[in-house]
């Protein structure tokens, strides 16, 4: 089996369990999931999800947001990690969202790209989720590690990953390999202990009961 190949079987199977993975973050619009992806740096989604929960109540709108307090805003999101950092770029996304964008979130990669706190992943995530597109791999923790694994590249870098698995996945599957292989590496193919007896891709995966 070639690399192609290889990438495709793995699509199509984890595909077959799961034809429409959806992030584990909650929220109701573009907005919520913008300022949820945007939290979850370096920080588990049961976390954000605790704290969004409180802050989507207390801002609920980009104008809210754009004018709040900062110690309050930090005080609220003090949960995640880098708090400080996520709030001052949070108050400063709701800005340029009102200034630039209408208050709308956009639905492209370059726009996206110029929201504080959006970087590449980010915004193949907010694509995907918000607005069923895809411009590109998510390429978090999960992904690099299940690629890895797979054979399917053999870099770190998460940039040089998600060239790789463009060049070798067809465009259609970008969607829905990203959601599955992050939740297939969650709950499966975990960085410690992995579940091989029980993965389904254990007949075509080289790192099957090496881990
Ligand atoms: S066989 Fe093991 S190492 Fe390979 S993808 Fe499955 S869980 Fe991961």
């Amino acid at each position: 089996m070639n690399l192609k190949e290889l990438v495709l079987e793995v699509a199509n199977r984890l595909e077959q369990h799961n034809s429409s993975p959806e992030t584990e973050l909650i929220h109701e619009n573009p907005r919520e999931l913008l300022i949820a992806v945007c939290l979850s740096a370096q920080t588990t989604d049961k976390k954000v999800n605790e704290v969004t929960y409180k802050l989507f109540k207390r801002y609920p709108s980009w104008e809210s947001l754009a004018d709040s307090d900062l110690d309050e805003l930090t005080a609220i999101i003090r949960q995640v990690n880098f708090h400080k950092g996520k709030a001052v770029r949070l108050q400063k996304a709701a800005q340029v969202i009102l200034q630039q964008f209408n208050g709308e979130v956009p639905q492209n990669m370059n726009d996206l790209m110029k929201i504080p706190g959006v970087a590449r992943k980010s915004a193949n995530v907010i694509l995907n989720e918000a607005f069923n597109k895809a411009e590109g791999i998510v390429v978090d923790t999960h992904v690099s590690r299940v690629s890895k694994r797979l054979g399917l590249t053999k870099n770190t870098d998460p940039k040089k990953i998600e060239k790789d698995l463009m060049e070798i996945l067809p465009e259609k599957f970008w969607r829905n390999f990203s959601g599955n292989v992050v939740l297939h590496g969650r709950y499966v193919c975990r960085a410690q202990k992995p579940s091989c007896a029980e993965c389904k891709l254990n007949d075509i995966c080289p790192s099957a009961f090496k881990v």
